[in-house]
């Protein structure tokens, strides 16, 4: 039988993709820049396993599509379940409990990003493979944390240029108030439910809170005359609110309530947000139902307060926590973030360039010199002739040349060109990097 032909099965899986050159330097400088600001916070580092053993997630909740649809779920030798994690608290949960963190001064205070996969339609910022960052401040339940890992993720997102971010905000209430709200929800549904779907029978089941959440537009009419959470809340969870709403205006957040505001997973309690960038004004004339819904605003990043996850995870007290996580994709996709350069990445400062076998052998030694000195260079050691290379440089704008021949290997020294004015100088290798940096000083 001839030998079978590669076929789709060996490209990227769908939603998942290569990030190669720029825009990889692109997600690494904004990850640089969002651990930054959040060190200065306080915040520490977190790597957690890409994959988890599925039971975590299940504590998540059994009833949100994050867990019932979405889980890479998979096997492994022997009888334990593993999942691709979808989700970054969870895992943050996890590891203080099994780190015994809970001994340590509270509340901790953690960063982390990385990848997270989902298997969910892939359509406009949202894909099956994406990347978050995200915060996680464990073991208070003050309502300052709430306020500044809000504080923090604006800071994110208005140092790397997007303006106009309004944080959307709601409370669901402590144990107490979500049982009588949600009796309330079924109660006002079921009132209702010749217009719902099956799904969202079945949601009213097992989940009602998550009709909020709908996006169908038949119960837009029905979500908007639902009664809130705001209606149920009890005297602490009402101050806690009142509290964190008093710091983001000292702070001047845009906030807006949001009463549908529910979010997907079932271990909210109390604050549950949403970064939205609002829409920039559209040209008059230019305005159109297609128009909006093509841009329509997505959301940038969530959180919540999660009061209860940790005993969920086997955890012997409560152990507050209060987080949330940024769409890194989502992010950078919008056309009003600016250049994101990680540090690592330097503007070159000298092109190499060296001519016939016997310079070859030495370029490798003179780049080590150069690079000990920090002086950032380009090369193309694979090409030969002086104009090919000579040329690359004026295209990349490098503003000084190494030239190394035969005569200034026997010689033991380089002859440094000034792109500018073209002249050209003989320095010895021993003297090129304080020759180089005097000159780029200039
Ligand atoms: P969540 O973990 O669902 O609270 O999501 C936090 C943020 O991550 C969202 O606001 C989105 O910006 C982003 N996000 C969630 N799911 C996806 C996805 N499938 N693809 C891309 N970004 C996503």
């Amino acid at each position: 039988m001839p030998a079978k032909k590669p076929d789709n099965s060996i490209k990227t899986p769908k939603g998942m993709r290569d990030l190669l050159g720029e825009e990889y330097f692109t997600y690494q400088g904004f990850f640089e820049k969002a651990a930054e600001i959040a060190l200065y916070y306080g915040f520490k580092p977190i790597e957690t396993p890409i994959m988890e053993r599925e039971e975590l997630f299940h504590s998540v909740g059994e009833h949100t599509d994050v867990v019932t649809k979405e889980m890479y779920a998979l096997k492994a030798k022997g009888s334990n379940k593993f999942a691709l994690r979808p989700e970054g608290t969870a895992p943050v949960m996890r590891a203080y409990i099994e780190h015994g963190m809970q001994t340590w001064p509270q509340p901790v205070m953690l960063y982390y990003g990385g990848r997270f996969f989902r298997h969910d339609n892939p359509q406009r910022g949202r894909f099956r493979e994406f990347r978050q960052f995200g915060l996680e401040v464990i073991g208070t339940d003050k309502s300052i944390a709430d306020a500044m890992t809000i504080k923090v993720m604006a800071t994110v997102l208005e140092e790397v240029g997007i303006e106009n971010i309004v944080v959307d905000i709601n409370s669901l209430g402590d144990k107490e108030c979500r049982t009588a709200y949600k009796r309330a929800l079924v109660n006002y549904f079921k009132k209702h439910s010749g217009k719902l779907n099956a799904h969202e029978k079945d949601l009213l089941k097992n989940n009602p809170l998550r009709l909020l959440d709908s996006k169908n537009p038949e119960l837009e009419k029905l979500k908007e005359d639902a009664p809130t959470s705001m209606e149920f809340l009890t005297g602490e969870s009402k101050k806690h609110f009142k509290e964190v709403l008093e710091y983001l205006d000292a702070l001047d957040i845009t906030y807006q309530i949001n009463n549908t505001l529910v979010r997907g997973l079932d271990y909210y309690s109390r604050t549950v947000f949403e970064f939205i960038e609002q829409p920039k004004e559209a040209p008059e004339g230019e305005g159109g139902d297609k128009k909006e819904e093509a841009s329509a605003p997505l959301s940038l990043g969530g959180g919540g307060r999660y009061n209860y996850l940790g005993k969920a995870l086997g955890a012997k007290q409560d152990v507050p926590g209060v987080g949330a996580a940024l769409g890194v994709d989502r992010i950078l996709m919008d056309e009003s973030v600016k250049n994101l350069t990680p540090r690592i990445v330097k503007k070159p400062k000298v092109y190499f360039i060296q001519l016939g076998f016997e310079a070859k052998l030495k370029s490798l030694g003179v780049i080590e010199i150069l690079r000990k000195a920090r002086l950032p260079i380009r090369q193309s050691l694979s090409k030969d002739g002086l104009s090919a290379q000579l040329g690359t440089a004026e295209k990349l704008r490098i503003p000084w040349v190494v030239i190394m021949g035969q005569k200034e290997v026997l010689e033991n020294c380089v002859i440094v060109r000034n792109m500018e004015d073209r002249s050209q100088t003989n320095v010895p290798i021993e003297e090129l990097a304080d020759y180089i940096k005097k000159v780029i000083a200039k």
